[in-house]
């Protein structure tokens, strides 16, 4: 995203949430991408890490889909703006799940569940970690919403597939 004062590029998150240009200081409005079950904000700058998800191996997609600087809520975050995953640090996830829980007001949601499309991924399928490229684990969050998460150990960061952040937010249990 641009500064609407200077045209600069937008992309630094500051502490309380706010974008905010680095040459004039004017704050940038960000908008969540306006398809995005998880209001994922996306800035528009590349980061220099690939999507763990589009450039996997076993995905159809051939081209390199490089993810970019973003957030979600106060939480700076990398997404891909193909497959609107989030490449996210645990303490930054574990934040983001406590706000999305405690905000969330409407009904509790049970989403349908496909063991095989929505469980943790078979050994031969797992994901590459963009940071150190081995191989992330994949199993159930532990948390409420029966989500399969990716996660790479040495770089503390997880991966959440689109949708994933909402189901565990409405999913029923403490808030
Ligand atoms: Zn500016
Ligand atoms: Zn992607
Ligand atoms: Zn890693």
């Amino acid at each position: 995203m641009k500064c609407i004062s200077c045209a600069a590029p937008v992309s630094r998150l500051d502490r309380s949430g706010r974008y905010v240009c680095d040459y004039c200081e004017t704050e940038a409005v960000a908008k969540a991408l306006s398809d995005s079950i998880d209001k994922l904000v996306l800035t528009g700058t590349a980061s220099s890490l690939a999507c763990p998800s589009c450039c996997h191996a076993g995905s159809k997609n051939g081209n390199t889909v490089m993810l970019e600087t973003g957030s979600l809520d106060n939480q700076s975050i990398l997404g891909c703006r193909t497959c609107q995953g989030v490449w996210i640090r645990r303490p930054s996830f574990a934040l983001l799940v406590h706000g999305r829980r405690s905000e969330y007001t409407g009904p509790d949601r049970v989403s349908d569940f496909d063991l095989a499309v929505d469980g943790p991924r078979s050994h031969y399928d797992r994901l590459e970690c963009p940071m150190c490229q081995s191989t992330m684990e994949s199993f159930f969050y532990a948390g409420p919403g029966r989500v399969a998460i990716d996660s790479c150990a040495a770089c503390e960061r997880v991966w959440l597939d689109c949708g994933e952040l909402t189901r565990i937010a409405e999913a029923p249990g403490r808030r």
